[in-house]
């Protein structure tokens, strides 16, 4: 049985008094669903001490593929180890679209965590244009060809899928519960005929793209979703609780 898995991704906002105020409204989470908080790197560590014992999951945004190095500005896996983070979110699409990230680079990031026992959230989604043009399944399966590049089975049934079509981020847009099920089954699918259908059967996929705490529960009930990765609605811990709610349905 997959256990669902409800990501909120803070992009970039909060400060460090924000992120303690948020973790301390937090009761201790139950282990019917996995809470993860995907925050941006100055609040980390902060973070990790104020949800320590509270069964929420710490994640980052990215991940570098090098242990270290001369790249200003990105984050070693070895920095996110030594603070706790269990997740990483890689290729998300807005590091795609405004920070030059390729299916190639989230193929290195990937590897990159999973050499240091950080699980990937790998996100992968068309846009409008895609969409309108029919092409959905198409893109999909590209980047997630590229993605799992020499990803063995034992790392692949650790690893999350993000299902997150582009124009429903952060637009108050979503697919439908129906079309998301979907193309979420058709990735489950490729994981099939890649690997075999006991590892597609274990892999968590996500649904993301203006999942909100009224809306999440239909996603849910699609067989093939294991939950959602969220932006606007976890930034407030009543909307975070909620979805969490929502998520154990
Ligand atoms: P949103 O963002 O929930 O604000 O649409 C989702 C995401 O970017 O992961």
């Amino acid at each position: 049985m997959r256990i669902p898995i409800l990501a909120g991704n803070w992009k970039m906002f909060k400060t460090i008094a924000e992120a303690k105020k948020f973790a301390e409204a937090m009761p201790v989470q139950g282990d019917r669903v996995e809470a993860i908080i995907c925050a941006p790197y100055t609040m980390l560590p902060a973070l990790s001490e104020a949800l320590s014992g509270k069964n929420i999951a710490l994640g980052a945004q990215n991940i570098h593929w090098a242990e270290e190095g001369a790249f200003t500005g990105e984050i070693s896996p070895l920095m996110l180890q030594e603070l706790g983070v269990k997740y990483a979110i890689i290729g998300h699409s807005e590091r795609r679209a405004y920070f030059g990230e390729t299916d190639e680079t989230v193929n290195q990031r990937l590897h990159a965590a999973l050499k240091h026992g950080i699980v990937p959230i790998v996100c992968v989604g068309e846009d409008l244009e895609q969409r309108e043009a029919n092409q959905t399944k198409e893109v999909v399966k590209v980047q997630m060809e590229a993605a799992m590049k020499d990803v063995s089975s034992e790392q692949m049934v650790t690893m999350v899928i993000a299902y997150e079509p582009i124009w429903a981020i952060g637009t108050g847009k979503t697919s439908s519960a129906e079309e998301a099920g979907e193309v979420i089954g058709f990735i489950r699918q490729l994981i099939a005929d890649q690997y075999d259908q006991n590892i597609a059967n274990q892999v968590r996929i996500q649904y993301g793209g203006s999942v909100k705490p009224d809306n999440i529960a239909g996603f849910m009930l699609q067989s093939d979703i294991d939950g959602a990765l969220v932006g606007g609605a976890s930034l407030q811990p009543d909307s975070f609780l909620a979805l969490l709610k929502g998520a154990e349905q």
